[in-house]
């Protein structure tokens, strides 16, 4: 039997046969895979093949399809059961800890799991063909193993309008025309993780909706290069550093994210590429279960602080305070916050439930806990690994002037400080963490954190919702004889 994984040779070969339409800094990008800012973050992606094909990692990276019963990336799976939600966590701490950014496929996953509900309770209300129709192009995706951009963010326009009340009425994606074989849509999609990266684009909509707002309900899955579909390139900070040569100043030097404003301009979509076409009422649904799932792939961080804590404690022996008291107790405090993110992404999982159409979902209140930690967590261990780095870190002169005759010997010689450790080394340390909490990583590590997958409001409003106030008033009643 074939088995759909891809090599990381194959995933990049596949990205070179797609024709996406790309803007940066003002021009059209010729070569996507190669250009130097969005290549890192190619890289990133390519990891969630490469290890898949490890038999160290495989059986957290790997799964088996219930359509097929062939082993698949587990990047395209649809959970099966706790264990395998638990694995899914797993897998993102392994990712980020491999990579120390953002690698770009949880997204598409989370947007696989939440159409298979979501398609499954449209079918079962309204008589319609959407979970067969979904089913297949599941199939597609796992047989040739696509990475998936999983869109849901519109650009939202007026906060305080829903969507058919905005000035513009493509602040939020709709349906322009309704034909024999197909829609015709229009909008955008602000924020797009790994957009670039992907072979595949799955749009939802962004909030709940009312009846007026039916034009506004869809989600359909594209091939990421169909007509009409332009991308522009979100920019980072300290981005051009990868344009300037040199192997320090990036910090990371291997992996990045990327994120991009996604423009559909009246593109096309096939019948059998929607999901849901104008039924409002299961919007809110969709919006909820993906957000859920999304909220669990947080995991992520807890790799990235991983690596966030491995430089912070090599910084210290670096500079030769690992000893001090006070920094010890800073690198417990920084591991117990990323300890207890992975709590809360394991306890979503292993709390989770079966959905009517199988799919198993995560606990929804603890992913929103979970979550709302992540909004604050990382601030804390940045916060934690910068004191314990010191402020080199940010008035390093740059790896040119350390290798240049003149400057170098002064940097090389005011710059050292554990006599057994190269000077170069403690630069490369101190930048990695300037990386992860000020530079082209902190997007993923620090903002992300905040406003990816709803800022933190929103989880507060699903904590509000979720918990069960009632239970614990009686429990505290009884307590001290209250009847
Ligand atoms: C790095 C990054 C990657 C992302 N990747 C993806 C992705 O791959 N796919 C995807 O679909 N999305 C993605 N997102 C989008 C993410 O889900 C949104 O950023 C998030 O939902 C917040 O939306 P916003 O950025 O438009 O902020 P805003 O909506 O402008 O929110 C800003 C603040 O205003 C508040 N606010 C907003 N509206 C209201 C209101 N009506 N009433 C009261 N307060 C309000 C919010 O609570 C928040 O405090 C990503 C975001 C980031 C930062
Ligand atoms: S931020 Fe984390 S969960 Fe979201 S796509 Fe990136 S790696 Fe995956």
């Amino acid at each position: 039997m074939r088995m759909p994984i891809m090599t990381a040779e194959q995933y990049e070969d596949s990205l070179r046969r797609l024709n996406l339409v790309v803007y940066m800094f003002g021009e059209r990008v010729k070569d996507v895979v190669d250009n130097p800012i969005i290549r890192p973050s190619m890289n990133a992606v390519a990891r969630t093949y490469e290890l898949a094909q490890r038999p160290e990692h495989e059986d957290i990276m790997a799964a088996t399809s219930h359509i097929t019963g062939k082993k698949i990336n587990r990047f395209t799976h649809i959970h099966q059961s706790t264990n395998d939600l638990v694995k899914k966590s797993k897998m993102g701490r392994l990712l980020g800890r491999e990579t120390g950014c953002c690698f770009q496929r949880c997204v598409g996953m989370d947007a696989l799991n939440a159409l298979s509900i979501v398609t499954f309770n449209i079918d079962a209300k309204y008589g319609t063909g959407y979970y067969k129709r979904f089913l297949r192009y599941l199939e597609y995706v796992q047989e040739n193993d696509l990475t998936c951009d999983g869109a849901m963010t519109d650009p939202k326009g007026d906060r305080r309008l829903p969507p058919h009340q905005q000035p513009d009425p493509d602040q939020f994606l709709h349906v322009v025309e309704e034909r024999k074989d197909g829609i015709v849509v229009r909008g955008a999609k602000a924020h797009q993780t790994g957009a670039l990266n992907s072979h595949e684009i799955i749009i939802m909509p962004t909030i709940s909706m009312r009846e007026e707002d039916r034009d506004y309900a869809i989600s359909f899955a594209l091939p990421s290069d169909s007509q009409g579909i332009i991308y522009i390139m979100g920019r980072q900070s300290c981005d051009t550093r990868k344009l300037e040569g040199g192997s320090m100043d990036q910090g990371n030097i291997m992996f990045g994210g990327h994120e991009a404003l996604v423009v559909l301009d009246n593109v096309f979509v096939p019948w059998d590429r929607v999901f849901m076409y104008k039924e409002y009422d299961f919007v809110g649904q969709l919006v909820e279960t993906f957000a859920s799932y999304h909220r669990q792939s947080y995991s992520c961080k807890v790799g990235v602080g991983d690596v966030l804590i491995g430089a912070a404690q090599t910084a210290a022996e670096y500079n030769g305070t690992e000893r001090a008291s006070h920094i010890r107790d800073k690198i417990i405090e920084m591991n117990q916050l990323n300890e207890t993110l992975y709590c809360g992404c394991i306890a979503c999982a292993s709390e989770g439930h079966k959905e009517p159409s199988g799919t198993y979902s995560v606990n929804t209140l603890l992913a929103n806990v979970h979550k709302q930690n992540v909004t604050r967590f990382p601030y804390e261990i940045s916060r934690l690994a910068q004191d314990i780095a010191g402020g080199l870190m940010v008035t390093m002169p740059s790896e040119k002037d350390f290798r240049s005759p003149e400057a170098g010997k002064w940097l090389e010689k005011y710059f050292k400080a554990n006599p057994d450790v190269p000077t170069e080394d403690r630069m490369r340390i101190l930048r990695l963490i300037e990386n992860i909490t000020l530079g082209t990583a902190a997007v993923g590590y620090l903002t992300e954190s905040m406003h990816g997958a709803g800022s933190p409001q929103a989880q507060r409003i699903m904590i509000s919702r979720r918990v069960n106030l009632q239970q614990k008033q009686i429990a505290a009643k009884k307590l001290c004889g209250i009847k």
